[in-house]
């Protein structure tokens, strides 16, 4: 069984992200960029499914500039078998994004296709969703758990009030969450193995998707700076503020 893993390059979840003089975007020059932290965990998953003999090949798949590729390379050294780069230096919305991966997909032909929840950079929560509507196939969001068995996926997900486990006829998109697992350490060999591995270069028009993008970004801001907080020295006084303020 294939998996198709999708990889997204983000700027680091521990950089402080600092908009540009202009309010025109994101400042990432100079700035450490990583794969998404929910990618991780969809490559991690495919990579045990594949160490327990459920999954034969991993093909990891990234769409953005040409520096996407050490993020494919990390997707690699990880376990994936294969990588394919759709580049394009312009910035790629939840839809294109979807209408690209469909269009690997119906070559690739996987039976899983893993995304993380949610790009931490543009935080949409979206691709996912419009995948699975895309390819008309079942969609389990926010995995915490996984389990291939007879010809199904069941996957267990984190909604408001706990825990809800789907099974999905295959072939099933998957979004994963946190608990899903806790992505291995990337070592220096399997980083210099995985440069052998083969990674395919395309273009959006390859795939005949129009990338071009539908949303108005109007301006960037930073949060207003929060007030600091106080510390009470008891219940009373806790009770006290808390009236004077109008929210009890
Ligand atoms: P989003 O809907 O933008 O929050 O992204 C959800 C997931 O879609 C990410 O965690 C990735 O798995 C996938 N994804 C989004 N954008 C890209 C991209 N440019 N390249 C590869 N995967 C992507």
């Amino acid at each position: 069984m294939k998996a198709l893993v999708a990889v997204k390059r983000v700027v680091d979840f521990n950089v402080k992200v600092r908009v540009k003089s202009d309010g025109s975007d994101v400042d990432i020059d100079n700035v450490k960029m990583s794969m998404n932290p929910f990618d991780e965990i969809a490559v991690e998953e495919a990579v045990r499914l594949k160490e327990a003999g459920k999954v034969s090949e991993i093909v990891a798949v990234s769409i953005g500039g040409k520096k996407c590729e050490d993020t494919l390379r990390t997707a690699l050294a990880m376990g994936a078998d294969r990588a394919v780069h759709i580049e394009t230096e312009s910035a790629v919305e939840p839809l294109a994004v979807a209408k690209l991966i469909k269009a690997v997909a119906e070559k690739e032909q996987p039976q899983l296709l893993l995304l993380g929840k949610q790009a931490i950079d543009d935080d949409a929560n979206q691709t996912a969703q419009m995948l699975a509507a895309l390819l008309n196939a079942p969609q389990g969001t926010f995995a915490g758990k996984v389990v291939l068995e007879n010809g199904e996926v069941l996957v267990t997900r984190e909604i408001d009030g706990g825990l809800e486990t789907v099974a999905l006829k295959l072939p099933a998109v998957i979004s994963t969450d946190l608990r899903l697992n806790e992505p291995r350490f990337v070592k220096l060999p399997n980083l210099m193995a995985a440069k052998k591995k083969p990674l395919e270069k395309t273009t959006p028009a390859e795939w005949g998707v129009d990338v071009a993008g539908r949303l108005k970004t109007l301006s960037y801001a930073e949060p207003k700076a929060r007030q600091a907080g106080i510390r009470v020295n008891s219940v009373e006084e806790l009770v006290a503020k808390l009236q004077a303020a109008k929210v009890i």
